[in-house]
């Protein structure tokens, strides 16, 4: 199969790229290894900062009624809370529909998928002006290739990461019906991570909390042992858990989470979302994050194909515009990410934030990027 750009993983930034692609004219393929829909461990809160841009890509987001969330509230298990208004704030959709919906348009628009394709290679050095992606279904020929496939990819790519010390978390998810304040974002901590809530389509709820895989450790890999001695400490998460309607039998999980340094653009590839390296959940900002670079890295492929710039000039700019972008936010994501998992020092930093509130405003504001 020959195509003008391959994309390897069809999650968000690699979907939105792909439609983001198709109407500048270009041929694009998208090697997936599942399928859509799909349940994914995710917050499901997605910065305002993607507003624009997502319902510009695809148009069917526009008619949805989703909760718009402009409140955040931060809770220590010991009756510690800091509550604000969102500056920027973001809206609350669940990752089966989000995927499903940009799965749909970017098929209408002529994107060729190969689901149930794992792509294992990819050959091509950095002066070349064309690739070859090997995949578990033949090879995919382009002219540029994109590694989207997020953080836990298989992916040979001539970047190795070193991973041997990196701390591991778990992710866990639940989809509730609960009658609670839509408009508000909750984080509750509790020992050795956190826990967030809010709200998504159809009135539910989504529940989703990190925590460091030591802990499941400790209870035997059990997560409902998990829940009674680790979230249970924080006594806002057990009453939530006591007055949910769990939508789903068992919950989704994830493991093996790191926040490890990775790079933009590798030898053979340029690297958008979780694969160029991830935010920490905390700041709920990794969705925008691979929307932004999307739309960012369409706008300087664009000109490339157009020969307005060089493959050289392409490369430096976007190493570039992700260094700017991303870096400082993802620094902050992971020093906060480990402040969370201690409930003394969340409890410490809910002390100066309601001393202080513009230090919080401040933070926040950082985490959230702004509209494009
Ligand atoms: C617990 C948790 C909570 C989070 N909460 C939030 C939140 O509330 N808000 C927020 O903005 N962000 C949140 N995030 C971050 C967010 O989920 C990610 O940043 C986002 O999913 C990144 O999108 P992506 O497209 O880069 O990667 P992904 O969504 O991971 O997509 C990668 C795709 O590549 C495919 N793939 C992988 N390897 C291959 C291969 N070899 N061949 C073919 N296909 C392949 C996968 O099947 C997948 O579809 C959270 C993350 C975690 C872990």
């Amino acid at each position: 199969m020959n195509c003008d750009i391959a994309i390897i993983g069809g999650g968000l930034a690699g979907l939105s790229l792909s439609i983001d692609m198709k109407r500048r004219g270009y041929q694009v393929s998208v090697i997936e290894k599942g399928n859509y829909p799909r349940h994914k461990v995710c917050g499901e809160y997605i910065s305002l900062e993607s507003h624009n841009y997502l319902q510009t890509i695809c148009p069917a987001l526009s008619g949805l009624n989703l909760p718009m969330i402009n409140q955040f509230k931060l809770t220590s298990g010991n009756s510690k809370e800091f509550t604000t208004q969102l500056s920027l704030g973001g809206f609350g959709i669940s990752r089966y529909l989000l995927e499903d919906l940009l799965f749909k348009e970017a098929e209408k628009q002529g994107v060729k998928f190969l689901l149930h394709t794992k792509s294992q290679d990819i050959s091509g050095g950095p002066e070349d002006t064309s690739y070859t992606v090997k995949t578990s279904a033949g090879n995919v020929t382009a002219r540029i290739v994109c590694n989207t496939s997020g953080r836990k990819s298989n992916l040979k790519t001539s970047e190795k990461i070193n991973n041997a010390h990196a701390t591991n978390y778990v992710g866990v998810k639940y989809h509730l019906k609960l009658s609670r304040n839509r408009e508000l974002i909750e984080i509750h901590n509790f020992p050795g991570g956190y826990c967030g809530i809010s709200g998504i389509e159809e009135g539910k709820s989504c529940l989703c909390y990190i925590v460091n895989s030591k802990k499941l450790n400790k209870v035997n890999n059990s997560i409902t042992e998990l829940e009674k001695t680790f979230l249970f400490r924080n006594p806002n998460l057990e009453k939530i858990f006591t007055a949910a309607e769990f939508v789903f039998k068992e919950p989704i999980t994830i493991s093996g989470i790191n926040f490890l340094k990775k790079v933009s653009v590798t030898d053979n590839a340029f690297c958008l979302g979780d694969s160029a390296g991830s935010m920490a959940p905390i700041v709920g900002n990794g969705m925008s994050m691979a929307l932004r670079s999307a739309a960012a890295f369409a706008e300087q492929a664009d000109q490339y194909f157009s020969k307005v710039i060089t493959k050289q000039q392409l490369v430096k700019r976007y190493a570039q515009f992700w260094e700017k972008e991303f870096s400082a936010r993802i620094r902050l994501s992971r020093y906060l990410q480990k402040l969370s998992e201690y409930p003394f020092l969340t409890k410490r930093t809910i002390e100066l934030f309601n001393l202080v509130p513009p230090v919080a405003n401040l933070i926040i504001r950082q985490t959230h990027g702004h509209p494009f």
